[in-house]
């Protein structure tokens, strides 16, 4: 009896992770990426703690290559301060000790990146795939931009918020809209943030929060720079032009041509204008952009979510099934969650597509037990963040209302029973 082979599109956080954990189950895959390597922003990134309970149990080892990569915080603690009218802490939320750290991604995929074994091609790179085909009784076929083929038993879509595997399986009409927020991001060395904004204030996870913006600052780099994330309220169409996601690397040149340019060139003094009437901290924060920032815009699938992540033997999963807003930082720590159940149930399938029956329950098991929490992200991020940007602002400045709406929300994420959701598909799965 042999497992079947697994075929995963696209080689960010839930594709990395889902092939690392499929290969320490002994079960084959192969990455097929379209980028030239390993590649993803300097940007931070904090991954929360149900993250780091899938992470220990895809394979420790995995969760010890991230916890090398990341930078503790100053203190175990978020802390959302009314960057608006006070300069005031309204509300902090422990974290756990040593909870929801960040690094820079880039720092973080480069160590996973080494678990993967250096033989036998498990991640092949300019591969961006164009097509798919599904007919029983056969491999499914996957076709390359670059005229090539490959066969495999399933193929997972783990290609991100512009997934070509979702359009293919599921039609255009599953598509990410623009959530109105646009964000610019920066790396600053924390020397030139404490001049700007003080020791404090650069030293651990604060977000500043007010009218119709808001930022989240944290350390990276082992302690040496600061994050930034400034995110902007943009209630008219997206207005991305200069350059866009092809040229970044980010979509493929034929993907949908109207909502792909979700990066375009942005001016500082945008995020000032933005910031005018707030606190002298947060308009420091914003002293830290560079005169010419990115601005990227926040696509979501909350108005077009698939009806299901599975369909025929093509699996979704990551930001490809539910892309979510940043806003509670839980997007990657959701692909993670995918790809620990996806591992573990496709090591379960014993046989290959001789065995279509229990491989299809497994798919389907998948779907039916990430189908609700994940689409909820998706929702929750857009309340957290009416709720981070005032919206509603007597809600928004009142300490207790804030912090009862937010503490709930978090712990929902980070108390997740990842062992409950272990034997509720494999018991579906059986079925
Ligand atoms: C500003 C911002 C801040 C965020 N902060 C956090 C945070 O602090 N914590 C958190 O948990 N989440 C955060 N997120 C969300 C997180 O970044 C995403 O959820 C996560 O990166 C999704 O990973 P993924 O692997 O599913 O998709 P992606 O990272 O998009 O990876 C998709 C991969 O597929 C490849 N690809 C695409 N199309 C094809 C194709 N046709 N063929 C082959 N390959 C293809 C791409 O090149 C890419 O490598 C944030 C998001 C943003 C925008």
């Amino acid at each position: 009896m042999t497992s079947p082979h697994v075929a995963i599109v696209g080689g960010g956080i839930t594709g990395l992770m889902l092939a690392i954990g499929l290969h320490a189950r002994g079960v084959s895959c192969t990455i097929y990426e379209r980028a030239s390597g390993i590649s993803e922003t300097g940007a931070g990134i904090g991954l929360s703690p149900n993250a780091e309970v899938a992470m220990q149990l895809i394979d420790p080892a995995v969760h010890a290559a991230f916890k090398s990569a990341i930078t503790p915080n100053g203190e175990d603690y978020f802390q959302w301060v009314d960057g608006y009218a006070t300069d005031k802490l309204m509300y902090r939320l422990h974290l756990g000790k040593d909870g929801f750290q960040g690094g820079r991604r880039s720092e973080i995929l480069q160590s996973w990146a080494k678990l993967l074994p250096n033989s036998g091609n498990i991640i092949q790179f300019g591969k961006e795939l164009v097509g798919l085909d599904d007919k029983e009784g056969r491999p499914v076929t996957l076709s390359f931009s670059d005229g090539t083929f490959a066969t495999a038993d399933i193929v997972v879509g783990c290609d991100g918020v512009w997934s070509r595997a979702r359009s293919l399986v599921f039609g255009d009409a599953y598509r990410a809209t623009y959530s109105h927020q646009y964000c610019f991001r920066n790396v600053v060395p924390t020397e030139t943030a404490r001049a700007a904004i003080g020791d404090h204030r650069a030293s651990t996870r604060f977000m500043y929060n007010g009218h119709g913006a808001h930022s989240i600052t944290y350390p990276v780099a082992k302690g040496a720079m600061l994050n930034i994330l400034v995110v902007i309220s943009d209630p008219g169409p997206w207005a991305g032009s200069g350059k866009s996601n092809v040229e970044n690397g980010l979509v493929s040149a034929d993907s949908d041509t109207a909502n792909r340019q979700t990066t375009g060139k942005g001016s500082r003094s945008d995020a000032e204008h933005a910031f005018r009437d707030w606190q002298a901290c947060v308009k420091g924060v914003v002293s830290l952009l560079p005169e010419e920032p990115d601005r990227w815009a926040i696509f979501d699938m909350l108005e077009n979510p698939v009806p299901s992540y599975t369909k025929g033997r093509v699996v979704l999963a990551g930001d490809a099934a539910h892309a979510s807003g940043p806003h509670l930082g839980a997007g990657a720590g959701f692909g993670i969650e995918d790809a620990l159940l996806l591992a573990t149930l496709l090591a379960d399938v014993p046989t290959g597509v001789a065995d279509s029956k229990s491989l299809h329950s497994a798919l389907q098991a998948y779907s039916d037990v990430r189908y609700e929490r994940t689409q909820w992200l998706v929702q929750a991020s857009r309340d957290a963040v009416d709720l981070f940007q005032w919206r509603d602002e007597a809600k928004g400045k009142d300490a207790e209302a804030f912090s009862r709406e937010i503490t709930w929300r978090f712990l929902k994420i980070w108390n997740y029973d990842m062992e409950g959701m272990l034997t509720e598909a494999r018991k579906l799965a059986l079925n």
